[in-house]
């Protein structure tokens, strides 16, 4: 029964209690194996940054930064802003740091909270967490492919099922310019059908409006980015295309795909899974080569991805994950509590996960606790087990008890079996 109480998580955030953090954890762990494999290297940005960071890199047009972002003053009038997304302060890491000097190609990757005024409903908060990817440095189309390769590997060792990828290519600015041209035509006659975000979107970027959820239908039959592909876009797009089959990985080429960020050039792809309901986006990214020149750094392509651990953990088989502890003390009067804290702390040092009752209750209580936490082991120490120089030993899986000798070497070995 939950106490009612006045305060409450603010609304579109999440605590996550420790039968589930249990859970965060396992999922993390295998994200940071995963990455580790394919030489990603970690990093780690702050909080908030200046809101002008996401104004120009996310982009001015982008939902995230009209309408979602979490941004106030600080106490010298700055305007700050919580991070929405990852991309912008990896790039800004990149050039603030001087890394380009470190090597012509740098991989990266996070695990980060991220924040967005959305309407919160299931797998859609105000604080959500990503993991993410980048790879800076390379034009190839193989970047791409091993980027989707390393989020495919993390689902594949999650046993998360149903995973879609739809890819698509919007070509650089150059052929970005001539489709522009002909939508923008396309829409002109249309425009008082579009909602006003399309009204909106159609001065400021245009390609936007196939992202539009309300107005998909009344554009179906507009031209699409992929059809004025320069050579060099079509031959990119290409051979990524062949490089995904080169890696077995099926996918399904979305014409309307542009995703919601402004700096997105060539590769785009997204991640689906219909379980997730009306969200179903599970993650997504593309190339973004002209981002790290526009915020002032050499011309220099890159690619990259972030995913929602938050859905993913909607999308994860149930598994039974009990907290546990390896070895619960029960003491049965102070001296021996005494003796078996020394026991305890030893082989914490060894290794093992232990804890006993601070309160020293009753055997009973001490009995229950240990159970509760789903204690391995429980070692009891008495009066007599102490003159004997010995403990016993209870196996809580098999219900046996034995005695062991209080040297802590005997009692590793038992717990080794
Ligand atoms: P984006 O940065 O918009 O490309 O989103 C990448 C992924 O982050 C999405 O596919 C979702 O899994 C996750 N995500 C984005 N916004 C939210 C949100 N408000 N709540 C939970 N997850 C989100």
């Amino acid at each position: 029964m939950a106490l009612k109480s006045k305060f409450k998580n603010v609304k579109g955030t999440r605590d996550i209690l420790p039968e589930e953090a249990v859970k965060w954890q396992r999922v993390e762990n295998i994200i940071r194996k995963k990455m580790k494999q394919y030489n990603f290297q970690e990093i780690r940005f702050p909080t908030f940054e200046s809101t002008d960071l996401f104004r120009k890199s996310t982009g001015e047009s982008t939902d995230i930064v009209r309408k979602e972002m979490f941004t106030f003053k600080d106490m010298g009038n700055r305007s700050l802003t919580l991070k929405p997304e990852g991309t912008p302060s990896v790039v800004r890491m990149f050039l603030q740091h001087g890394l380009f000097n470190k090597g012509a190609i740098q991989k990266f990757y996070y695990i980060e909270r991220m924040f967005r005024q959305e309407r919160p409903q299931k797998g859609r908060y105000r604080e959500f967490r990503q993991f993410g990817a980048e790879i800076i440095g390379s034009s190839s189309a193989e970047t791409d492919g091993e980027l989707v390769k390393s989020a495919l590997d993390i689902f594949d060792e999650l046993d998360i099922k149903g995973i879609k990828l739809n890819i698509n290519s919007i070509g650089c600015p150059k052929c970005r310019k001539d489709f522009v041209k002909e939508f923008k035509g396309f829409l002109k006659g249309r425009l008082p059908e579009l909602c006003e975000d399309c009204n909106r979107r159609y001065k400021e970027n245009p390609m936007r409006i196939l992202d539009c959820k309300k107005d998909k239908k009344k554009i179906k039959d507009a031209p699409l980015p992929s059809d004025f592909l320069c050579d060099e876009c079509k031959k990119h797009f290409e051979n990524f295309k062949n490089r995904l089959d080169f890696l077995n990985i099926k996918f399904n080429i979305d014409k309307h795909l542009v995703r919601g960020l402004d700096y997105y050039t060539k590769t785009v792809f997204e991640f689906v899974n219909s379980n997730l309901g009306s969200q179903n986006e599970l993650g997504g990214g593309g190339r973004y080569d002209e981002l790290i020149g526009f915020m002032g750094g050499e011309s220099t392509p890159a690619s990259g991805y972030a995913v929602g651990i938050d859905r993913l953990m909607l999308l994860l088989p149930e598994k039974e994950e009990k907290l546990s502890v390896d070895v619960y003390l029960v003491s049965l009067d102070s001296e021996s509590d005494f003796v078996g804290s020394k026991l305890i702390n030893s082989l914490r040092e060894k290794g093992f996960s232990c804890d006993k009752d601070p309160m020293r209750r009753s055997i009973k209580a001490q009995f229950r606790e240990a159970d509760r936490q789903n204690a391995r082991w429980v070692i009891i120490i008495g009066e007599n087990e102490r003159r004997k120089g010995i403990v016993q030993l209870k196996d809580m899986n098999k219900g046996e008890q034995k005695e062991v000798s209080m040297q802590i070497d005997k009692i590793v070995e038992e717990l080794k079996c």
